[in-house]
């Protein structure tokens, strides 16, 4: 689709405290597909370390909102500021990934500016320019049912609020770098708009995690155990990469909730998945289907995830994933 010139995007930055969620850069990236002017708005102290990284990925003019409210993430604060932001400078479309924050972040604004809001879009056709759109409206294909079905919606003309599913597009910069220019703007917040605070952080593991794991070793029932997990950290170790599960996994207790991949779980988009054990069940399926590719290990060559697979190992995983990695440290060694 090509952009359409006389439209403006407001991406919406997300960041914790600074670090930047990967997924704002594939906002950016849909966000170039829909307009020739890409603007960004940091909330919170965040803007000088990133302008780097938002000129590379085309954006024209960095809005920067600074106030106590915002030393930390808060949804109220945060949709507070994009409502300002949205009235002051009248974007055609705003847009932010579609994380729990963003989404969370983005329905605070729309509901209150009372504009329509659509969430986890895959892609957008505007009206009025050759991307198929019907007249000033915007057409958008949106994931629903936690990922099992597409919807095509047509939001009415006017300011288009959307967020973009992560792992929708590649992220990737722009071919013209934007100037990223620090412009500051001013809101007045009223302290009552701090009202779901973030009150405490438990660190997780340093490192790859499940969501951004270059490689990912999930394991389902057919593990059968939690020590029988090892051999999956073993190949996972080997490959710098860290070990997920299926459901079953999880309400077996043999694995903590956050291991879990799927619609309940983590949506996970490695270069290669191990599926080992795992029948492939819709909800599982939905949040491995962006890995580059996938392995699946499994005694059941009629299993979901079999078919679906681009590569598939008919056998006993006990086996199968020790000799996947005995063969990888030999090959290493030779
Ligand atoms: C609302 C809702 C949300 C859900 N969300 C999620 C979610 O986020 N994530 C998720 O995973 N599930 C989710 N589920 C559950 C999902 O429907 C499945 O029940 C679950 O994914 C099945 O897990 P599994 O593949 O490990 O187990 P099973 O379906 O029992 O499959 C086990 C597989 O292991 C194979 N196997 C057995 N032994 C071996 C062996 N020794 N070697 C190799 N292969 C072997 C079998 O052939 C089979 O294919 C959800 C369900 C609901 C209703």
């Amino acid at each position: 689709m090509a952009p359409v010139a006389n439209r403006t995007v407001l991406a919406v930055v997300e960041h914790d405290r600074g670090t930047v969620a990967p997924t704002t850069f594939e906002a950016l990236t849909v966000a170039r597909t829909v307009s020739d002017r890409v603007d960004a708005l940091t909330i919170g102290a965040t803007a000088d370390a990133i302008a780097g990284d938002l000129a590379a990925y085309g954006v024209a003019s960095v809005h920067q909102v600074h106030d106590d409210v915002l030393t930390d993430y808060g949804p109220e604060a945060w949709g507070e500021v994009v409502a300002h932001a949205v009235r002051a400078l009248a974007p055609d479309v705003v847009m932010a990934s579609g994380t729990d924050r963003g989404n969370e972040v983005l329905a605070q604004a729309a509901a209150r500016l009372d504009l329509p809001f659509a969430a986890n879009c895959t892609e957008l056709r505007t009206g009025g320019g050759d991307g198929g759109g019907d007249g000033d409206g915007v057409e958008v294909t949106r994931i629903r049912w936690g990922g099992s079905l597409l919807e095509d919606a047509t939001l009415p003309g006017g300011i288009t609020i959307v967020t973009i599913a992560p792992h929708a597009v590649e992220a990737g910069p722009a071919a013209t770098p934007g100037a990223a220019e620090p412009v500051p703007f001013t809101v007045r917040l009223d302290r009552s708009l701090g009202r779901s605070v973030v009150r405490g952080r438990v660190e997780r593991e340093a490192g790859v995690t499940l969501a951004t794991a270059p490689v990912v070793v999930g394991g389902g029932r057919g593990v059968g155990s939690a020590e029988a997990f090892a051999p999956l950290e073993e190949l996972a170790a080997e490959l710098g990469g860290v070990v997920g599960c299926s459901r079953a996994v999880t309400n077996n207790g043999w694995r903590n909730h956050a291991d879990q991949v799927g619609q309940t779980g983590t949506r996970i988009a490695p270069e290669v998945y191990f599926a080992c054990g795992i029948s492939g069940a819709i909800q599982h399926w939905v949040g491995a289907m962006a890995s580059k590719h996938i392995i699946a290990v499994n005694t059941d060559r009629q299993a979901n995830i079999v078919t679906r697979a681009g590569y598939a190992v008919i056998g006993d995983l006990h086996e199968v994933v020790p000799a996947i990695t005995a063969e990888i440290r030999r090959r290493r060694r030779d």
